[in-house]
């Protein structure tokens, strides 16, 4: 059984990086230059129109963030 309280500590990571990935796609949508914690590289937007899942991904794959967080 899991411990109530790792539980809320994950859900308490889990608000943390959610707040933090909208505000990578916030930045990213608006055009400004966000660059991978892991690698460094420059983060882009991949949109619904063009192939692939929409979201905000870096070249090495270490960035991967669904849009179904932007809203
Ligand atoms: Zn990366």
């Amino acid at each position: 059984m899991i411990d109530i309280k790792q539980f809320s500590t994950l859900k308490k990571n889990a608000a943390a990086s959610f707040n933090q990935q909208k505000a990578i796609i916030k930045k990213v949508m608006a055009g400004r230059v966000v660059t991978c914690n892991s690698c460094g590289g420059e983060l882009f937007i991949v949109l619904p129109e063009n192939s692939g899942t929409p979201g905000v991904y870096c070249k090495k794959g270490c960035t991967d963030i669904s849009l179904d967080f932007a809203e």
